[in-house]
């Protein structure tokens, strides 16, 4: 019997299968081909809130520990996936730089903010209102990240399908599925846990995010570009764009509108002309009061989620995965923050 069998394997299941092989622990995971959040995402890794100058929740701890994680994951596969690339956050209005300023002196923030205001010309980007930079933060390689995790677990332990929430047997101390036991079971569905019978009772809002793939020839590679949107180098000339915010629409499709309001945007901040070579959507799994999802069901005790990793899954997924992990073999107590227990009431009144 193995320790886990985990669903889903986007930043939450990965993270999490990380951190059970790291405390050798074996598992399974069951995963189908869509690509969900993760391989769409632009994996920047920054702790802070650039619309208000300020920390993300915790923003300190998650970016430490992100990245040792990133940093343990390459030495482990002799491979870069983490690149430092300082992001130059360009200003809209003059009075912006007073707030950056302030920011800038605060302990923990200035770590990041550098205090100088940049008004350097440039050919490629217009900075009427200068741009300021942030520094030690970077991008993940999210693909390339769970594709090196993915090639070297066998066909058997980790199974490419749709999971069948009807061929879950729940024990007393196992699962089993298909044939397959384990001690528990870990849903990491993103926003794929609205179909999950045990766990939809969560709030999770989820928030579409439509993005681009550009071509832009010249445009720096040495750094992230926020501006209205972020402008993210994947290689030269080749920029990831995004991404669009809304709750209304809840499909993985992009559209004509996104696809317009991202050009739009484009448009205000470079100078140069750009070719669309790909257009994208995914939905992020939010939640309604914007802190992640974790714990165990209110019945069974052996049936565990990850989720709500919202817009920082780079960051928060590998010290989640191991809170959760402590949660369910130290038995020790979630922050309450994401403990799913504060949603405990939706699940006796399912229709809150
Ligand atoms: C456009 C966009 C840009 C983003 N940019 C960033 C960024 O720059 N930095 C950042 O930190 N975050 C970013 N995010 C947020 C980030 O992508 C998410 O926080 C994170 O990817 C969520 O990971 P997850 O594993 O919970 O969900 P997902 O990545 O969606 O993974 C869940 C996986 O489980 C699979 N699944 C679901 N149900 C089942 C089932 N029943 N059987 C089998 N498989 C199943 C799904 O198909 C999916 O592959 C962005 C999100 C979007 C949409």
């Amino acid at each position: 019997m193995k320790h886990s069998l985990i669903v889903g394997c986007g930043l939450a299941g990965f993270h999490y299968a990380n951190t059970l092989q790291k405390e050798k622990k074996d598992f399974y995971i069951i995963a189908d081909q869509a690509e969900g959040a993760s391989r769409n995402a632009g994996g920047v890794l920054n702790p802070t809130v650039l619309k208000r100058y300020t920390m993300a929740w915790k923003g300190t701890l998650f970016f430490d520990a992100a990245l040792a994680v990133y940093k343990q994951f390459e030495k482990q596969k002799h491979t870069s996936v983490f690149k430092e690339l300082p992001i130059h956050h360009y200003f809209n209005q003059a009075s912006d730089h007073n707030n950056w300023s302030v920011a800038a002196q605060k302990e923990g923030l200035n770590r990041f903010l550098l205090p100088p205001i940049e008004h350097k010309e440039s050919n490629t980007v217009k900075a009427k209102f200068g741009y300021a930079t942030l520094q030690k933060v970077g991008k993940v390689e999210i693909k390339k990240t769970l594709d090196l995790f993915k090639q070297d677990l066998s066909k058997d332990q980790f199974i490419e399908e749709v999971f069948d929430y009807n061929a879950l047997e729940i024990h007393k101390d196992a699962i089993s599925y298909k044939g397959l036991k384990a001690k528990n079971i870990v849903f990491c569905e993103g926003y794929g846990l609205k179909k999950n019978p045990w766990f939809s009772y969560l709030p999770l809002t989820g928030s579409k995010g439509e993005f681009l793939h550009i071509r832009a020839k010249g445009l720096t590679t040495k750094a992230i570009i926020k501006g209205g949107l972020f402008i993210v180098p994947i290689t030269k000339d080749l920029f990831w764009v995004g991404a669009s915010f809304t709750r209304e629409d809840k499909t993985p499709k992009p559209t004509t509108a996104g696809k317009d309001w991202l050009i739009s945007k484009l448009n205000k901040r470079l100078k140069i002309p750009f070719e669309i070579v790909y257009h994208g959507a995914a939905i992020r799994p939010t939640v309604q009061d914007r802190r992640p999802l974790l714990g165990v069901h209110p019945q069974y005790k052996n049936l565990f989620v990850f989720n709500g990793l919202g817009t920082r899954g780079v960051m928060m997924g590998p010290l989640l995965s191991q809170w959760l992990y402590a949660f369910i073999e130290s038995k020790k107590e979630l922050p309450t923050e994401v403990a799913i227990d504060r949603f405990e009431t939706y699940f006796s009144n399912p229709k809150k």
